[in-house]
């Protein structure tokens, strides 16, 4: 027996993803085969979707050395193909940056993986210490399809920063189907109830988009900075009501897109079942007792290597007021931080063509507001792209901080 089955794996811990298949010897360098699981089946969508992997490689030591290649032999059946990269894309948007594996071995630091390619419906993860200098040494690592934030971040998030601010209050609105708490932060500042717009910002409705929770982070922290100048204007106008995480069973099991019973919350928002998407029932239900004039919903793209909104175009209720209100949001937050980009994104529904299920479309329509849809990549930001953490977690925050100001640009628009 070679000393590679001795190498380790698991993903038994919050966001893991991954099933050991074999560990194998070939021509004597290990191969590990590690297959990505599905999410429960999506009734909407008519498939089980999978793309999120995030698990522990361990006793590396046992390679004395050897670079380990790891496998996901199952890539080319996940969800989105075309956010792995390879030779199909090329010349098209979606190729215009490679999707490179991040890895950890601090579980702080994660950073990207230059030899990892898509193949024959499989991608290879090639670790290296003499091509990655922070392997040396390392007795495990961590690989993940995007920087994790795990529900204890989430929980700590709010236990130190929000809840400690004077401006915020945290509110279980409804449980889960697991029965974890859903919960509401409202954030108050000098502005009147009854003057105040009433803004949201939500996040992780599909659980694998873990970029929405450190946009949600940055955003969080720097609304609730008593120093910060932007964030008091804006609170002196507006109520600023966030939901940081709408689908904790999702995340924590290590699902790409559904909840535990298998909801594609964005796909829930025209008639959200208590016993089904529950976490859209609680949170709408709060939109229409505490009224909704802007809402913007994060979520990341697994193929498009830039950051973009989609918008509301296809809406019934669509209309000159509310594209204006968007294109005057979109140069603003441009501008305050040139990550966001407004050429490449998703076609533009036709009039009267938006699935209204959607939640941004579904929101738009219902309360007539300017509602968006925000999409940071996986791959990196092909407009200004980082050869060592590719589209990371910092970059997510400091795309968070940033919304606050073109949201005070257009706050007195709202209505
Ligand atoms: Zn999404």
């Amino acid at each position: 027996m070679s000393s590679f089955q001795n190498l380790g794996f698991s993903s038994c811990f919050d966001s893991g993803n991954g099933k050991l298949v074999t560990i194998s010897d070939v021509g004597g360098l290990p191969i590990m085969r590690v297959n990505i699981t599905n999410d429960p089946y999506t009734e909407v969508d008519g498939r089980a979707h999978k793309m999120w992997f995030h698990f522990k490689v361990s006793n590396l030591r046992g390679l004395q050395g050897k670079p380990l290649t790891v496998v996901l032999p199952n890539a080319g059946d996940c969800s989105y193909p075309g956010g792995w990269g390879g030779e199909a894309l090329k010349g098209t948007p979606e190729g215009a940056a490679p999707y490179r594996a991040c890895f950890s071995v601090d579980r702080q630091n994660w950073l990207r993986l230059n030899d990892t390619s898509y193949e024959d419906g499989e991608l290879r993860m090639t670790l290296d210490a003499k091509a990655e200098p922070a392997l040396e040494g390392a007795d495990f690592v961590y690989l993940a399809y995007f920087a994790p934030y795990s529900q204890e971040q989430h929980m700590d998030l709010m236990a130190t920063v929000v809840a400690s601010s004077a401006k915020a209050t945290v509110r279980t609105i409804g449980r889960t189907l697991d029965g974890a708490d859903m919960e509401l932060v409202t954030v108050r500042g000098s502005a009147k109830d009854e003057d105040a717009k009433k803004v949201w910002f939500i996040a992780r409705q599909h659980p694998g988009e873990s970029q929405a929770s450190w946009w949600i982070d940055g955003f969080l922290r720097r609304l609730l900075d008593p120093s910060d100048p932007i964030a008091n204007a804006l609170l002196a106008k507006a109520v600023v009501h966030v939901v940081p995480m709408m689908n904790p069973d999702g995340a924590r099991r290590g699902y790409l897109r559904t909840n535990a019973a298998g909801a594609n919350l964005n796909r829930e928002w025209q008639t959200p079942k208590l016993d089904y998407s529950p976490e859209v029932f609680h949170v709408l239900r709060e939109m229409h007792e505490e009224g909704l004039d802007f809402c913007l919903d994060v979520h990341g793209d697994e193929a498009l290597p830039y950051n973009f909104i989609a918008g509301g175009e296809g809406c019934p209720c669509w209309s000159d007021r509310l594209a204006a209100l968007q294109k005057e949001w979109c140069d603003a937050y441009e501008r305050t931080n040139p990550d966001f980009q407004q050429v490449e994104g998703y076609p533009v529904d036709k009039p009267n063509e938006a699935n209204l299920a959607i939640g941004s479309n579904g929101m738009c329509q219902a309360f007539d507001a300017l509602v968006m849809t925000m999409e940071m990549p996986f791959k990196d930001n092909a407009n200004a792209p980082d050869m060592k953490v590719g589209w990371s977690a910092d970059r997510c925050r400091r795309l968070g901080e940033a919304a606050l100001d073109p949201t005070l640009a257009i706050v007195d628009k709202l209505r």
